[in-house]
């Protein structure tokens, strides 16, 4: 069966998102852990979180994604924003052991000028510093566009950072299918060749999740505009055949689409359609 869901608000709490991807047949989504800028969390409200663990067992809505704001810069030159990438990311780690066994996906960031290899430390010690031996959730890293300085623009970057952490059995990789089109990875033409490399430069054993997007510019771009499944440059049989494909198709897939809850029902009731069935 395939795990599909999308992005959703998580202001109304854990069970109301269980609640909403029920509605729209997801059996998995995303969320972001406090407000997408940055600042301050709600508290984590236990009576809700045992109300929706309940449901989520009920409901088999499993490996559900928590992404960090995406303001967060943890190789920033500024010492005071790479503390507060710090500080915030650990936070989010505390409390994502109030629900086990899931993940928690953030940009690796962007260097600013510093240059990828001071970025790359930056990156690799903050992990170093947050990541426990005893913690239950996997920290992704997310494949990226290479927009400005962004690192992690290529799977080597991300093998870096990698290579550099020492708990790295807590880490992963989430693939932004909008974001490796953009950084030059032609999924529509070289599906094959492109799962061959990140498996030769990452290894497939560390791809946790993949971001199902559509692209608004063509290959190499490097912009990061998502587009909904079909309206872009990657097109919906290239997306449906990331989702059949051998290699992928037991992760877990995360709508980021610009939709509303109609929307994304409609995506996943198309990749539903043309998933393998059980
Ligand atoms: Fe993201
Ligand atoms: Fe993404
Ligand atoms: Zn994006």
């Amino acid at each position: 069966m395939l795990t599909i869901g999308c992005h959703l608000s998580s202001s109304k709490g854990y069970l109301a998102m269980g609640k909403e991807a029920v509605k729209i047949n997801a059996n998995t989504f995303q969320f972001f852990t406090r407000n997408p800028r940055g600042g301050n969390a709600k508290e984590l409200n236990p009576s809700d979180i045992e109300a929706f663990l309940a449901y989520a067992k009920d409901h088999k809505i499993h490996q559900i994604l928590a992404h960090a704001p995406y303001t967060l810069n943890a190789c920033s030159a500024d010492e005071h924003l790479r503390d507060f990438a710090c500080q915030t990311m650990a936070d989010d780690l505390r409390r994502m052991e109030y629900t086990p066994n899931n993940c928690y996906n953030f940009h690796p960031g962007s260097h600013v000028k510093q240059g990828v290899e001071t970025g790359i430390a930056y990156i690799a010690g903050m992990l170093n510093k947050i990541l426990k031996p005893e913690q239950t959730t996997t920290v992704l890293l997310e494949t990226m566009s290479g927009k400005g300085s962004e690192v992690g623009r290529n799977f080597e970057e991300l093998r870096e950072i990698l290579d550099r952490v020492d708990l790295r059995d807590h880490m992963g990789v989430c693939l932004d299918t909008c974001h490796v089109w953009d950084g030059g990875y032609d999924i529509v033409n070289h599906l094959d060749r492109v799962i061959q490399k990140f498996d030769q430069v990452i290894g497939l054993h560390r791809l946790k999740a993949i971001h199902l997007n559509d692209s608004l510019n063509p290959l190499g771009a490097h912009k990061d505009r998502h587009a909904k499944i079909g309206e872009g440059h990657i097109g919906k049989d290239a997306l449906i055949r990331v989702v059949n494909h051998p290699a992928l198709k037991h992760l877990p897939f995360y709508l980021e689409t610009p939709n509303d809850l109609d929307g994304y029902k409609e995506e996943i009731a198309l990749m539903r359609d043309n998933a393998p069935q059980p």
